[in-house]
């Protein structure tokens, strides 16, 4: 049975657990605000507690150096604390990428690990502005986060999908995973090119107030740009609707994991398509307003004569064209997992399906598998130890 602690722990208006022991690590400036006017302090403490948490990354009250000692050592022994996630475990691949499991040191999370990814590009060992004291091994990087622990979407290629749904993290359990992967690689915010992608462990829009309350911590609060986020779906039709909602400003852009043109394939793989099949998802994404030169992402995982063959290509083109939207396809070559009866199609494969989509004047990019051998890659985030 999954279990959804989020129905368990008293929430407050903003999603995060209510409580003096909770984490205060996902509470934006406005909340933290409320909070210290509760306590009678005035209300700029709370900005300079944000300020601590989402600038300067702090990791314990005693740290929040802005704050008299007086009010750090009230607060600490009231029980509040920063529980900002932290990484337990980092597998490193060949290739750079690397995988963490990510513990939750706030109450509702202790012994529960959800996994994050970091995946560097450019290995020229220097800085973009070519100083040699702040000389880096990547140019730019991918952090890629979890929104739920497990997942219950249960496509049939992911290996996410066998450890079903634990629970919704918070959003401060989302934001903390990558405050915590960007403090381990020393990305300075605002100056490095960093993208973040919703993709981990987790269906972000089963789980869409927490999810989208982190994009507006992160945005907000850490300075990232919502233009270098996008979000991931299986085709949530009204987490897609209320996504259409949100500011342009402030959301990020939207992937489709479509894997099939067909609908009667694309249940078989992925059962959600039963509930809202393919053209009920594309009308949806039809309703979000698109930034200029902004386009929409479908997400095609090749399974080997499954998915990859060239009527499929042809079929995808068909269904990109027919919806009008400004859109662009990534191809990903499933990745193995163990006990999942799939099989890897050859590069030639892959190439061919690119080529055929090229060819009806649909732009598509096969995105290389990163971090295969510690089990990092698209569909295999499943807490695996051996690494
Ligand atoms: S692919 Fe994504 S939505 Fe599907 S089961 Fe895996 S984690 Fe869930």
């Amino acid at each position: 049975m999954p279990r959804d602690s989020n129905q368990l722990i008293p929430l407050d208006a903003s999603g995060q657990p209510s409580g003096c022991n909770e984490p205060i690590f996902g509470l934006d400036a406005a909340a933290l605000t409320a909070r210290m006017e509760a306590l009678g302090e005035p209300a700029w403490r709370g900005k300079q507690i944000a300020e601590a948490l989402y600038d300067q990354w702090v990791r314990d009250i005693s740290g929040i150096t802005t704050l008299p000692k007086s009010l750090r050592q009230r607060l600490a022994s009231e029980g509040w604390q920063v529980a900002r996630p932290v990484i337990a475990n980092v597998f490193q691949s060949a290739d750079g990428t690397e995988r963490y499991l990510i513990e939750f040191p706030g109450l509702i999370g202790k012994g529960e690990t959800a996994e994050a990814v970091w995946m560097p590009e450019g290995d020229d060992g220097e800085a973009g502005d070519g100083s040699a004291e702040e000389a880096k091994d990547w140019r730019r990087a991918t952090v890629c986060v979890s929104s739920q622990l497990g997942c219950a979407v249960n496509c049939q290629f992911c290996l996410t999908a066998k450890l079903g749904l634990q629970r919704n993290l918070t959003a401060g359990e989302i934001a903390g995973q990558v405050i915590a992967v960007l403090e381990r690689h020393a990305v300075r915010v605002g100056r490095d090119r960093v993208n973040l992608v919703f993709m981990g462990m987790g269906e972000p829009f089963l789980n869409y107030d927490n999810f989208m309350a982190a994009v507006r911590l992160l945005v907000n609060e850490v300075g990232l740009s919502p233009q270098r986020m996008t979000v991931s779906t299986s085709g949530v039709v009204p987490g897609i609707e209320r996504f259409a909602q949100e500011p342009p400003g402030l959301r990020p852009k939207l992937a489709i994991s479509l894997n099939s043109p067909n609908d009667a394939v694309r249940a078989e793989i992925m059962p959600i398509n039963r509930k809202w099949p393919i053209a009920s998802v594309i009308e949806a994404v039809r309703s979000v307003q698109l930034r200029p030169r902004e386009r929409v992402t479908f997400e095609y995982v090749l399974l080997g004569g499954v998915t990859d063959l060239p009527e499929h290509a042809r079929d995808v083109a068909r269904l990109v064209r027919r919806s009008g939207l400004s859109a662009k396809v990534n191809l990903i070559a499933w990745n193995p997992g163990p006990g999942i009866e799939f099989s890897t199609p050859k590069p030639e494969a892959v190439e061919r399906f690119r080529s055929e989509l090229a060819g009806e004047g649909i732009p598509a990019y096969v995105r290389q598998p990163r971090g295969r051998d510690i089990f990092a890659a698209c569909g295999q985030l499943k807490r695996t130890i051996e690494g």
